[in-house]
């Protein structure tokens, strides 16, 4: 629902009218648009803790300007695969995109879609395999780059282009720009330490010291040392987990830092007053929660990210609490711009919502790793997991166990049959919509009676 600070109807038709091409004369261009991707960002950085500590007080104060989405989750915990859920509004069993197998060029992203509008448009990731050219990212970028680089090297590349003699003439002849900006620095890496962070926020760490370890145990270090901690359960202890979290925390905070320094780049050039802003993440990070590292699991930690949107030159916040996705970023953007709907789309505007229209009855679909027969599946009451044939189906009831502890699934039979059934018919309506023949044979309608064969629906 959204707040009662103002009139968000007024302020949302306001904003419109002013970057509208349909409502205004020539003479005023389309917004630009900026969309930034922090990988790996929880949900609740955004949130005041109990000592009212705010760990991203600038992504916070931005938030106060914008819509902000309360219930937003990825559709994949892999980067690959969130990000091309986020670039083209499709979901991940449609999209295709994995580690073995690229973004397909039969589907249309934001960037290509923006660009047919004669936006100028320009990428910079900081994964240089998984968000890069050749798993088919750099379709729609009249600029893109994939370099592993820090937060404050991918925002100075970033700035470079909005100062090039081509992207500022291309202004002022009346196009605008589309820059989409990935940061990796609080992804956990391969080296020394997990998380990328600077000393003077040692210590959110420093007082959570474990004695004689440093993030490596047997010669195995950071990442690899998370994925032995999944693989072993009792191969961390619980002060080493909080370690590890005190990391990941002074990494965001470094990140925020660096985040700011890039909103203050924006406003500088007065982008702030022209540009929607979208900032959020492809997933989150798990710290124990359900005794697991890193992200890949369907829960809260792993699945809701943080999504904030502003309109040019800002708005009184509004929050709005409906379930969303990433998969609904594009179609929102496209509606918000006027520009045409791209023809496969599977996500849902949020612009009613946005201006205060009413949630729909929707279900969001979770993929792990495109294993067909595991998914987890949300309503705006439950989250449903299903982890193949021969595993109990969890289910959670998230009105009373937002953290996602108790499995409700026996005592909410009929919330089962009525999730499941509902997918399976939501599956076999877009494989059966699917425009492109290839993909249909490939995705096939035995999926969507994979469900079915499995006994909990008729
Ligand atoms: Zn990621």
């Amino acid at each position: 629902m959204l707040s009662s600070v103002s009139d968000p109807r007024l302020i949302f038709l306001c904003a419109w009218l002013v970057v509208s091409t349909l409502a205004c004369d020539d003479s005023q261009k389309p917004p630009d648009v900026i969309l930034v991707s922090i990988d790996t960002l929880r949900a609740d950085a955004l949130e005041v803790r109990e000592d009212g500590w705010i760990n991203m007080p600038r992504l916070a104060a931005f938030a106060e300007e914008s819509y902000v989405f309360s219930k937003a989750y990825t559709q994949s915990p892999h980067t690959i695969v969130s990000h091309a859920t986020m670039l083209t509004g499709l979901t991940p069993r449609t999209h295709g995109a994995r580690a073995d197998r690229p973004l397909s060029e039969t589907h249309t992203t934001l960037a290509e879609a923006l660009s047919e509008l004669g936006y100028r448009t320009a990428g910079f990731t900081a994964h240089a395999d998984w968000l890069s050219r050749k798993k088919g990212f750099a379709q729609g970028f009249d600029r893109f780059e994939s370099k592993f680089r820090s937060a404050e090297a991918n925002s100075e590349a970033a700035i470079g282009w909005l100062d090039s003699w081509w992207t500022r003439f291309s202004r002022r002849r009346g196009a605008p720009i589309f820059l989409f900006i990935h940061y990796y620095d609080v992804h956990s890496d391969w080296r020394e330490f997990p998380y990328e962070s600077e000393p003077r926020f040692a210590g959110f760490y420093a007082d959570k010291a474990v004695e004689d370890f440093v993030g490596c145990r047997d010669d195995v270090c950071a990442s690899r040392l998370l994925q032995r901690a999944n693989a072993e359960p009792e191969f961390l202890s619980s002060r080493e987990v909080d370690w590890i979290r005190g990391l990941y925390e002074a990494g965001v905070a470094t990140l925020d830092r660096d985040l700011g320094e890039f909103l203050d780049a924006l406003d500088r050039r007065g982008l702030l007053d022209t540009s929607w802003v979208v900032i959020t993440a492809d997933h989150g990070e798990a710290f124990g929660e359900h005794g697991r590292m890193l992200h890949s699991q369907p829960y809260r930690e792993a699945a809701q990210v943080p999504l904030v949107i502003r309109p040019p030159a800002g708005i009184e916040r509004v929050d709005v609490e409906a379930l969303v996705g990433l998969v609904d970023l594009v179609p929102t953007l496209l509606e918000i711009l006027g520009a045409p709907a791209v023809r496969e789309i599977e996500g849902e505007s949020l612009v009613s919502l946005m201006a205060g229209g009413p949630a729909s009855d929707r279900l969001l679909e979770f993929d792990f790793y495109h294993v067909l027969e595991n998914f987890s599946v949300r309503s705006a009451r439950f989250n449903l997991i299903f982890r193949g044939p021969d595993k109990d189906i969890e289910l959670y009831d998230l009105a009373s166990d937002p953290d996602e502890h108790e499995n409700v699934a026996r005592r909410f039979p009929r919330i089962v049959s009525e999730m499941l059934s509902t997918l399976a018919d939501s599956r076999a309506q877009r494989i059966a919509s699917l425009a492109d023949p290839v993909a249909r044979q490939e995705i096939s309608q035995e999926e969507a009676s994979r469900l079915r064969a499995l006994g909990y629906i008729e």
